[in-house]
């Protein structure tokens, strides 16, 4: 079944836990999230943006992903990823999309607050949450070298973004970073503390694989709802790719998809989501 993002996100705040949010681009890996999500009884995310487009086109890979949404026997949220334009968001709703990133994050503060509002201001009477990101999460590269000037979440501009934007959830930046991360990640959770006591809207964390299950916990009990994983489905993939490159395509493909059902699984149950489903 079809699940709000907003209503899920803020439950999960309240009862402490966070609302998973895989990004799938084949269909091993949505197969696999479904899978999941089913047998853990958890509400959960899928997730496309543009950064897989060159891999999978969205115009027909967005039939799968609703069908499968509508079909699961949990809640399954239909999310578009940091959407870096409006015609972009607009995209992703029109192939059904419930629930849209404005990533506007790589701008200086007035021109981000303008940005992620045309997008809330257009999407809100659409009954779409938007999320938006304050400070910024950078890609994949040199983790220490990332650090160095590394653009955290100001605590002290939260509320006023939230408040100007509109938004409904907020990514904030605490030293997380996506893809593979070259050292042990350092989190900042300071700055989740004040960003939380600052607004009331959900905070979400992005760039969550590879950091340790102690430190997801503790994001979590400080206001963590939402968090985003992609590169681990990734490297589960690859493992199982690599570990059964005797076998037929077939049962190579059978094998991915229950590698990323299993990592989905642990995902879930370490943020707490396993058996929320309503
Ligand atoms: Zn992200």
């Amino acid at each position: 079944m079809l699940g709000n993002i907003k209503y899920w996100e803020n439950k999960a705040l309240l009862g402490h836990y966070a609302i998973p949010h895989f990004n799938v681009w084949n269909a091993e890996m949505l197969m696999g999230v479904i899978d999941a999500a089913e047998e853990a009884k958890a509400p959960v995310i899928i997730s496309f943006g543009t950064g897989f487009v060159g891999n999978t086109s969205f115009e027909d890979f967005s039939h799968m992903m609703v069908s499968m949404a509508k079909k699961a026997s949990v809640p399954v949220i239909l999310h578009w990823d940091h959407g870096r334009s409006m015609e972009i968001v607009q995209n992703a709703y029109n192939h059904e999309m419930n629930s849209v990133m404005r990533d506007a994050s790589a701008f200086e503060f007035e021109e981000n607050i303008k940005l992620t509002k045309e997008v809330v201001d257009y999407f809100h009477p659409l009954g779409i949450p938007v999320e938006a990101e304050l400070g910024h999460v950078g890609n994949e590269t040199v983790y220490e070298e990332a650090l160095a000037s590394y653009q955290y979440t100001n605590p002290d501009q939260a509320a006023e973004f939230v408040q100007r934007t509109g938004c409904d959830s907020l990514a904030v930046a605490i030293g997380n970073q996506h893809g593979v991360y070259t050292s042990e990640p350092k989190l900042n959770f300071e700055v989740i503390e004040k960003v939380r006591a600052a607004v009331n809207v959900p905070l979400v964390l992005h760039g969550a694989s590879g950091i340790s299950d102690a430190d997801i916990k503790r994001a979590i009990s400080l206001g963590i709802a939402k968090i985003n994983i992609h590169t681990e489905l990734c490297l589960a993939a690859m493992d199982a790719i690599q570990a059964n490159t005797n076998d037929s395509f077939l049962e190579i493909e059978r094998k991915v998809r229950s590698a990323v059902k299993e990592r989905a699984l642990e995902k879930i149950e370490l943020f707490g989501t396993k058996g929320r489903a309503e």
